[in-house]
């Protein structure tokens, strides 16, 4: 049995980046014990498009919530990666910033040195974007970012001055300005090469030689193990299973990077958590945490799909994996351009409250605050006040984005469960508006159900849309879809009465004075989703408000286990959160090294 100084567990997004800058000091020795394989060779993790094949697969944990009440009782699937580069391995390679209000109102949480002007300097450290437009180049990190080389697609234009028209500032550069408007969002992809960029080839191919660095790849962790003397509490090191023998390695320090699921449930099967659930479970309680698992968040997300002229170019032809679409883009991968060399969602929009510029819009938002805000605040936490302080500065700003939109040329909707559903047969060609709400209010838990390490079932329950302001402010940006469809350039490229994704051709006109909203609520209840995007489940932030590790991201209790995944951010950031956690590992390496 070895010992390590750092033992970390969960070989993913931000594990990679802690082993990676960790062992950059010769004398500390660094294990790194991931569950997944190393699939480092494979073309559905390395070729861009080909992510959605690694979904479902023994890549993937296959988590699934609890029926959602605000989803009209739906269980939601959605994946995370279980291979070596973690939810960066198989992720969908947008590379979107969250906003310095959010990472301020992290700061205000008790946590000093999170604010953005200290983690933006953190996150630059993580990736290099590499621009030939004026903006140049941005950030200094090992992972390359790039933009689609492509010149030939009109849509990212016509998206662009579509949102313009509709009274939007269309320079803002969203990784130098804090800017609502369209936005052109770069990918995961290395310039050079078009192949994905992420934790493993970024981070842990330079170090992998390095004689201080140990990786493990299907080894799974099923528990810390602590001593206890009095009170105080440490962790001695983890116990795990590979190839079927249980094995042990003990460590100075334990760092926790294994996931917003796989975080908490680590620590309740070790004894952490709330000692009611695991008195229940016939767990030994070694640190009574009720916030263990708690403050689950995620990204309500849904869409609409409209059908374009016949003479446009979509994604759909190679949805319907159409041999000549196929050979197309193979072709055209092989010029590093085309459909298979990006992620497909570049041109997106971060757009404030519908009207919020107007007198009645700054009125509406108000009168949804006072309602919904004010009135859920008599049994609120003082957490959910922080919250619901943060939501209203939001919703009340012309500048900050409370609805995040994705166009995609193509039909893009969702099974009733949370997957990806095919184009309907036939040769109609569409472009899809999905829609995020950045802010949510409603939070959620995840939980043990047993205390055996190796059972799936987990308690997962988002709780989506149980904030009621959550489903009045998504309603009204769903509503301004339809205006977008609606403006020119879009519009002129959209066929007049044309079809939409099956599930709307039925839902009513979301614009209708009278009964238009109650309908895109019903339309939410129906197909909305999860994005992939959970966050919270091991908050950092002051023990009372409800926090698991204090700012240093050391677990209350036990000042010799960190945790620096997605489940410390106690705020989710804006939009697709890889960015904030390639933010946190490297501030938390940071942290931990005594640089800040
Ligand atoms: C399908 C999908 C698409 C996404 N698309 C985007 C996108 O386009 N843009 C974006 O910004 N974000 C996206 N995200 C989200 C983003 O990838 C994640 O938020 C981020 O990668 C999470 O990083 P992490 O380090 O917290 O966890 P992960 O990267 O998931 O790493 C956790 C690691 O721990 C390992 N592990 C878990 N339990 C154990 C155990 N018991 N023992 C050993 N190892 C264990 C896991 O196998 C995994 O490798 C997407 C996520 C998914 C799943």
């Amino acid at each position: 049995m070895s010992s390590y100084d750092y033992i970390i567990v969960g070989g993913g997004t931000a594990g990679l980046v802690l082993a990676a800058r960790l062992t950059e000091d010769s004398s500390k020795r660094v294990l790194v014990l991931e569950a997944g394989e190393d699939l480092t060779a494979d073309a559905r993790l390395s070729v861009p498009a080909m992510w959605p094949t690694l979904l479902n697969t023994d890549a993937d944990w296959k988590f699934k919530t609890v029926p959602q009440a605000g989803f009209n009782n739906r269980e939601i699937a959605f994946p995370q990666g279980r291979l070596l580069g973690g939810s960066s391995a198989l992720n969908g390679l947008s590379f979107t910033l969250s906003s310095k209000a959010n990472v301020d109102a992290w700061a205000k949480l008790g946590n000093p040195g999170w604010d953005w002007a200290s983690f933006s300097k953190s996150q630059a450290k993580s990736y290099t974007l590499t621009s030939e437009s004026a903006a140049g180049t941005s950030g200094s990190g090992p992972l390359q970012l790039s933009f689609p080389k492509d010149t030939d697609n009109q849509w990212p234009k016509i998206w662009q001055q579509t949102i313009a028209t509709l009274g939007f500032n269309k320079d803002g550069n969203p990784y130098t300005d804090q800017i609502c408007g369209p936005i052109f969002v770069a990918d995961a992809i290395h310039p050079a090469t078009k192949t994905r960029s992420y934790a493993v080839n970024a981070y842990l191919e330079p170090a992998r030689d390095r004689q201080n660095l140990t990786i493990v790849t299907k080894a799974a962790v099923e528990k810390i193990i602590f001593a206890k003397n009095g009170d105080a509490v440490t962790a001695k090191g983890v116990r795990y299973t590979k190839d079927g023998a249980d094995l042990t390695a003990t460590g100075t320090e334990i760092i926790l990077t294994a996931g917003t699921i796989n975080t908490p449930k680590i620590l309740e099967l070790s004894g952490v958590g709330d000692a009611r659930l695991l008195a229940k479970l016939g767990i030994d309680v070694v640190i009574d945490n009720p916030n263990v698992g708690e403050n689950l968040q995620n990204h309500p997300l849904c869409g609409l799909s409209f059908q374009t002229l016949d003479s446009e170019e979509t994604m759909d032809g190679l949805a319907r994996q159409d041999p000549t679409a196929l050979q197309a883009a193979m072709a055209a991968y092989g010029q590093q351009l085309g459909p298979f060399a990006r992620s497909g969602t570049n041109a997106a929009a971060q757009l404030p409250f519908p009207g919020i510029q107007s007198v009645e819009g700054k009125a509406e938002v108000e009168d949804l605050i006072t309602k919904y805000i004010a009135a859920n605040s008599g049994g609120n936490t003082s957490f959910a006040e922080a919250q619901a302080d943060f939501v209203r500065s939001v919703l009340t700003s012309t500048e900050e984005p409370s609805g995040y939109f994705m166009s995609f040329p193509g039909y893009a909707s969702f099974n009733q469960d949370g997957t990806m559903a095919p184009p309907p047969a036939g040769t109609e060609k569409y472009f899809s508006i999905a829609l995020m709400l950045t802010h949510p209010l409603s939070r959620g838990s995840t939980h043990i159900k047993s205390a055996s390490p190796t059972s799936t079932e987990l308690d997962i329950d988002p709780r989506y849309f149980s904030h009621p302001l959550d489903i009045e402010v998504l309603s009204r940006h769903l509503r301004f879809i339809e205006s977008i469809a609606k403006a020119e350039p879009l519009v002129s490229h959209l066929q007049d009465g044309g079809k939409r994704n099956t599930a709307a051709e039925s839902a009513g006109n979301f614009l209708a004075a009278e009964t238009g909203l109650e309908q895109a609520k019903n339309y939410l209840r129906q197909t909305a989703v999860g994005a992939h995007h959970f966050t919270g489940t091991c908050s950092m932030m002051a023990k009372e408000l409800g926090g698991v590790v204090d700012s240093k991201l050391r677990l209350y209790g036990c000042p010799n286990l960190r945790i620096a995944d997605a489940s410390i951010i106690p705020l989710t950031p804006k939009a697709n959160p890889q960015a904030t956690v390639y933010g946190v590992a490297e501030h938390a390496a940071s942290i931990i090294k005594g640089e800040v």
